[in-house]
């Protein structure tokens, strides 16, 4: 184990945050977490957790007060493909605000490290416009072309992040998340990624159902479990490399195999019901993990399967203890 830290979680009552804050807890550090909201699902682990509207500066120069060695930005507002498509505006303002208060508070808090959570919606769109993708290698994210809206206002925070390492010599790094998925996140009300709407959805029907999948189910992807993730973060951090870094996996799939899998762990045969009107996204996206190979000596190694292992029965139970999960839909399972 490093030797015990102060470090700062934003976006610490969220899914990622959240599981990033018992990782920490449990390698010894002190942590504070700050968000609007606690956790939802557990009881948070951090040693302090501030309620605070990081969009607001003095809120920023509270969180990072007090001789906080790291940062992990994680706080922004986001969702899944339905709610980033559809809110342009409020998305790319909050976060615009997040970020460049976030990172000028830790300076001028004298931060040693401060890490941006950035996406692979940064990369540009006309090289994602094949189901079969070629794999997304860091420099894919120029010429510009990102996804409206969340992808604009997350490329040009890693060039603030950027500028704040050149110009001030502030540690900065840069992650882009591929699709993280897990226990413990969102898994209805709009917010909610694929793995967790089609858990959902899995576990809402009976079998022999229909279920809704937006698009023809062809499009592409690959997902990260969340551990892989929290790994990932802490193996960043402890890196010299201040340039952007994808963080994800190669293991690529259609939404209609995503599907097929998410039945096979539930035990249920269910047909699918394309929405060709609903939103999709990019046609296809994987991530190249050449840069984070090289940089890291370590991939995310979890598989797909392995991890729906694990989320697809929490959301279940969710929704049993929410008394949604009608008799028969936990009967048929086969
Ligand atoms: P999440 O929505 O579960 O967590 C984000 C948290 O930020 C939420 O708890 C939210 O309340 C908080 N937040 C929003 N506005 C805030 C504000 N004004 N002040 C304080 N807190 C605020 O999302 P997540 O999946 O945990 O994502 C964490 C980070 O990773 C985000 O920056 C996100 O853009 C990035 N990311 C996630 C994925 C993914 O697949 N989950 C993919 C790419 C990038």
């Amino acid at each position: 184990m490093n030797a015990a830290r102060r470090l700062l979680v934003t976006g610490g009552g969220g899914f990622i945050g959240h599981h990033l804050i018992k990782r920490l807890k449990s390698d010894g550090h002190w942590v504070r977490g700050a968000d609007l909201k606690y956790p939802e699902y557990e009881d948070t682990q951090a040693d302090e957790f501030e309620i605070l509207d990081l969009r607001r500066w003095e809120d920023c120069l509270k969180a990072t007060r007090g001789e906080i060695d790291q940062v992990y930005n994680l706080a922004a507002d986001m969702g899944g493909i339905g709610y980033i498509t559809a809110n342009h505006a409020d998305i790319a303002r909050n976060n615009i605000l997040i970020n460049a208060h976030m990172l000028e508070a830790s300076r001028q808090n004298a931060v040693k490290r401060f890490l941006f959570s950035s996406s692979a919606c940064v990369y540009a769109q006309s090289k994602q416009k094949d189901a079969d993708v070629a794999p997304l290698r860091e420099e894919d994210a120029f010429p510009a072309d990102p996804e409206p809206g969340y992808g604009w206002e997350k490329l040009y925070a890693e060039e603030l992040n950027r500028y704040y390492w050149h110009d001030f010599k502030f540690e900065t790094r840069i992650v882009r998340f591929h699709n993280v998925y897990g226990p413990l996140g969102t898994y209805d009300g709009g917010k909610e990624k694929a793995p967790a709407a089609i858990s959902r959805k899995v576990a809402l029907a009976e079998d022999g159902d229909h279920i809704e999948i937006w698009g023809d189910g062809k499009q592409t992807r690959s997902f990260m479990y969340v551990d892989d993730c929290a790994e990932g973060l802490l193996r960043i951090m402890a890196s010299d490399y201040h340039d952007a870094i994808n963080l994800g996996t190669e293991e690529i799939v259609t939404i209609n195999q995503l599907v097929d899998l998410v039945c096979k762990i539930a035990g249920k045969r269910l047909k699918k019901r394309h929405n060709l009107t609903g939103p999709q996204g990019v046609r296809g996206r994987n991530s190249d993990n050449s840069r984070l190979r090289t940089v890291l000596g370590w991939e995310p190694s979890i598989t797909l399967s392995a991890g729906l292992k694990k989320t697809y029965p929490w959301i279940e139970r969710e929704l049993r203890k929410a008394g949604r999960l009608t008799e028969k839909a936990v009967l048929s399972v086969r």
